[in-house]
């Protein structure tokens, strides 16, 4: 596939955040295949990486609980 040299990887992240306010960039993602793969690419890696943050924040609690079991289990014997 043949990259789109003038939209770098900021423009195409903010894209796929839906946070880019220029117009005319956005025009270009209409009819620009390239940029448009690229845009959907990056918003994979976008949900991967909020999913990513969540299960991290999710162990880290699992892992507090379980730390609290072990200290309990410590106490006890
Ligand atoms: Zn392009």
């Amino acid at each position: 596939m043949e990259v789109c040299k003038w939209v770098d990887e900021d423009i195409i992240e903010l894209q796929a955040m839906g946070n880019l306010e220029d117009g005319f960039i956005r025009e270009h993602f209409d009819y620009c295949k390239s940029c448009e793969a690229r845009v959907l690419e990056s918003r994979k890696w976008i949900e991967k990486l909020k999913r990513g943050l969540r299960d991290l924040q999710e162990a880290k609690e699992i892992r507090r609980d379980a730390n609290d079991d072990d200290s309990n289990r410590q106490d006890e014997s």
